[in-house]
């Protein structure tokens, strides 16, 4: 038996996780969750980094404790963009802010009159986005940051994380290429955008592949967790890229699609596309495993019902996912649409009220009931998912006939089942846990225990249940998409 433990971080938990393996099967046991709570305070928001820090040693000491010398390696995936600054002697200067961090306002402006979007899309294949690493290094030079002047190294979260549990820096490329820095064709910086920005180059160090092995543990983090000499390695750190592992697609003909509080889909290819056509549909080249890109595209996702669900027990009508989905199920078909990309509904708060506002104002029959509510907001997403779905065959010339999705959304059967009809191909739902089956399978590869992806990923084919989804009723749901992009204005 191996055992693999990943470290999963997302901005608002983290987990740690261990892969349990024989080598022909994999499961999963969560052994210690915690709370990720970001704070405001004046001068920003920040992530309590030495918080998470000790948290993933208690999980690291819980895994120790259970499974001592079957531990084979360690890796961690985390959000994407954000990062720390650390001097020559590898100080961490300052807490690292949040991507929400106020500071990116105006910045766009700044950065954009120094080269424009286009160019730098052209350059490093991302769109600007406030959240994006370029923008909030723009607002620390504009604010004549004391970090940014002494920095000698930028670490991305989870390369800092690694770091203090090994001791060795080294910049991951998969979390890297969100930060509208990097060449997604040649996968290391863009100095040239670095330059045009006027951002200081030697703070960008020499970009590691994803499964690379920064070593062993510290001894100082070895006394803590009570093992030495357990790998530490630098996988496939964005948690996207590691759900993308995780997805056992099979063949050129399949999309993936990560369902959780946000739906990213996208295609893995072997080269980036920065075409005029994609930078209009907001597309964006991030890298996977194994050199592939992931031309991808963020959707509003399950959001919106995490959001009504949230409501309602506020409101003192606690009601279970599961419930909800079957009030959608017999609700009426297709009443009304919204968009769910509205910025609108991005911000919390009362959703149900937000979603019944935009059915009136765009003068459609408002949902009163929770059924109908949340099958508007259901369906209004998988049509949304269709707009995205042609926009990636007409730009990759390609013709898709799968979906593979993966992530905690694929436990709602109702909307997997409606993405299948408005897009009118398969859907394979499967794992739940594509995160921390990336995050292990890359492990597993990096340390010998596994040849390539594609192993991994037969790997996780044979441990895990799928669903599959044919679509149905073709007509209706055609006419229901020219309906929906009326509405929406697409
Ligand atoms: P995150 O992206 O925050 O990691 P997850 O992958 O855990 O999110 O997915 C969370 C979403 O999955 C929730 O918003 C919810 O809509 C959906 N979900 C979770 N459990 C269930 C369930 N039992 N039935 C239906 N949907 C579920």
């Amino acid at each position: 038996m191996s055992v693999f433990l990943a470290i999963d971080l997302g901005a608002g938990s983290g987990r740690v996780i261990a892969g349990v393996t024989d080598l022909n099967t994999l499961s999963l046991e969560e052994i210690h969750r915690f709370d990720n709570p970001g704070t405001d305070l004046p001068g920003g928001s920040y992530w309590n980094i030495l918080g998470l820090f000790r948290d993933i040693l208690e999980g690291l000491r819980r895994g120790v404790e259970k499974y001592g010398k079957d531990i084979r390696a360690i890796g961690i995936d985390t959000w994407a963009v954000d990062f720390g600054l650390l001097d020559e002697h590898g100080r961490l200067l300052g807490m690292p802010h949040q991507y929400r961090d106020p500071r990116h306002e105006g910045m766009p402006e700044l950065m954009h009159a120094l080269l424009p979007e286009s160019e730098i899309y052209a350059r490093t294949g991302i769109t600007t986005n406030f959240y994006n690493t370029s923008l909030h290094l723009m607002a620390e030079k504009k604010l004549g940051s004391p970090a940014l002047a002494a920095a000698d190294r930028l670490l991305f979260i989870p390369d800092l994380l690694a770091y203090w549990l090994s001791g060795v820096m080294a910049v991951e490329r998969t979390n890297a290429s969100t930060s509208q820095l990097v060449d997604p064709a040649t996968g290391e910086w863009s100095l040239e955008t670095i330059e045009a920005l006027g951002l200081p180059a030697k703070i960008f160090d020499k970009i590691v592949p994803p499964g690379t092995i920064l070593g062993p543990i510290r001894k100082e983090v070895a006394r803590e967790i009570g093992m030495e000499g357990i790998p530490v390695v630098a996988g496939a750190t964005h948690d996207t890229a590691a759900a993308v592992a995780g997805i056992p697609m099979e063949g050129e003909d399949a999309l993936w699609l990560s369902s959780g509080t946000w739906s990213i889909m996208g295609l893995e290819t072997r080269e980036p596309i920065r075409t005029q056509e994609a930078f209009a549909a907001r597309c964006c080249n991030e890298l996977g495993v194994e050199g592939t890109v992931r031309f991808l595209k963020n959707i509003a996702g399950l959001w919106l019902i995490q959001e009504c669900k949230r409501q309602w027990t506020l409101d003192g009508e606690a009601i279970s996912y599961g419930e909800m989905a079957k009030l959608a199920e017999a609700a009426p078909a297709f009443s009304a649409f919204i968009d769910p990309d509205d910025p609108i509904f991005a911000a919390p708060g009362d959703m149900p009220e937000k979603i019944r506002a935009w059915c009136e104002r765009s003068g459609q029959a408002v949902p009163i009931d929770k059924g109908t509510i949340l099958r508007v907001a259901s369906e209004s997403l998988a049509l949304k998912y269709r707009v995205v779905f042609e926009n990636f065959c007409k730009l990759s010339g390609k013709r898709f006939t799968r979906l593979h999705a993966g992530g905690g959304g694929i436990q709602n059967a109702f909307l997997a089942q409606a993405t299948a009809d408005a897009l009118g191909i398969e859907v394979i739902a499967g794992p739940i846990e594509a995160t921390s089956c990336g995050n292990i399978v890359v492990q597993m590869i990096a340390t010998g225990n596994l040849p390539d992806l594609a192993a991994g990923r037969a790997l996780i084919r044979r441990s895990f249940d799928f669903q599959v989804y044919q679509a149905r009723n073709g007509d209706q749901w055609q006419q229901a998409y020219d309906r929906f992009k009326s509405v929406i204005g697409g």
